[in-house]
């Protein structure tokens, strides 16, 4: 349920009726907009009687909230959410592009891609160290090592860095990690989403193969009921009966999650995609389409790349897609 504040209304008064919903056992999430104060109720809001909150004199409009995302929904807070990530903003008009390979390899081949996606324009530096890969014979990531050689590229480059958990109890080897990603495999990986929600790390959370949208925001609430609010949703292709593409990026996804949610939202044409000649088209589609940013694969030598070669940009060719970005968001604003 929610109830939005008439403008104006003197701060004791509004502690008053926090407190006296409070005493009903609800919990009250406030959102301060431009405009209006809106007070969210979460918990069992059958016994509010609602003529009687809205026949308040403070009070302008109540409405029950039929979703079961709450603090995900837009209606709980109208305004877009902003995510700081390392001093990079995410969302409400900060877009962001996160570049770099699919997964650390050794140590010049990351401050060399850090260096270079820097120089085309990326803000954030992404690189896979505990890898969810299909068959346990292929390469599983560097791990801790690798978490070692993103912080160097961080130190030499100033960019902050992503890079996906996939065990709570890794959670110390993030510290300093500035994004932490949860990647498509886990997304319903409950423990971990209630380990990550007791953090205040921002977090990347990419859709699930075969999820809903409403599943994904499901899964947001997880991390937000626990107290982290600091989340990125990042849709990266889905499982359709197309088989020409790795995944079916559903671009729809964005204009839906802009109606259904206030985070910020991102777009992997990488994954989404699996081939690096169609990265380019998805990536424009994605900006075209109102996303606050993207997370594209770039590798220095993808023909030999450990992980997902076929999928990543060459550094010649994410330079012009960043151009290109640049122009298609001129475009639409
Ligand atoms: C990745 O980002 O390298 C990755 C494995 O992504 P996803 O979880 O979307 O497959
Ligand atoms: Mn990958």
């Amino acid at each position: 349920m929610i109830a939005v504040l008439k403008t104006g209304v003197p701060e004791a008064q509004r502690q008053n009726l926090i407190g006296w919903l409070e005493g009903m056992g609800l919990k009250v999430h406030i959102s301060e907009g431009e405009f209006h104060t809106v007070l969210g109720l979460i918990g069992d809001t059958s016994r509010v009687d609602m003529d009687l909150l809205g026949g308040l004199e403070i009070v302008e409009s109540v409405r029950r909230i039929s979703e079961p995302y709450k603090k995900a929904n837009r209606k709980f807070f109208p305004d877009d959410t902003i995510v700081d990530v390392g001093g990079v903003k995410i969302g409400k008009g900060n877009f962001v592009t996160i570049a770099g390979p699919c997964s650390v390899e050794s140590e010049e081949q990351i401050i060399l891609v850090a260096k270079k996606v820097k120089e085309a324009g990326a803000q954030i530096l992404r690189g896979g160290t505990f890898k969810p890969r299909t068959s346990p014979y292929d390469f599983q990531g560097l791990k801790a090592d690798g978490i070692e050689l993103l912080l160097e590229a961080k130190r030499e480059t100033g960019l902050p860095i992503v890079s996906e958990i996939m065990n709570a109890n890794h959670l110390p080897l993030f510290e300093e990690v500035d994004l932490i990603q949860v990647g498509a495999r886990n997304m319903q990986n409950f423990e971990l989403l209630k380990e990550l929600g007791k953090t205040k790390k921002p977090i990347l959370l990419k859709r699930g193969l075969a999820n809903t949208l409403k599943e994904l925001l499901m899964s947001a609430e997880y991390i937000m009921a626990g107290g982290n609010e600091n989340i990125i949703l990042c849709e990266r292709g889905i499982r359709t009966f197309e088989t020409y593409t790795r995944n079916t990026l559903d671009v729809s996804a964005i204009p839906s999650l802009k109606e259904m949610t206030h985070l910020p939202v991102i777009i992997d044409p990488s994954h989404a995609c699996g081939h690096a000649r169609m990265v380019p088209s998805l990536a424009y589609a994605a900006t075209a389409c109102g996303a606050d940013g993207l997370i594209i694969e770039v590798h220095n030598d993808p023909k030999n790349a450990l992980c997902d070669g076929a999928q990543s940009l060459t550094f010649e060719q994410f330079e012009e897609v960043t151009k290109k970005v640049q122009k298609v968001r001129e475009a639409i604003i």
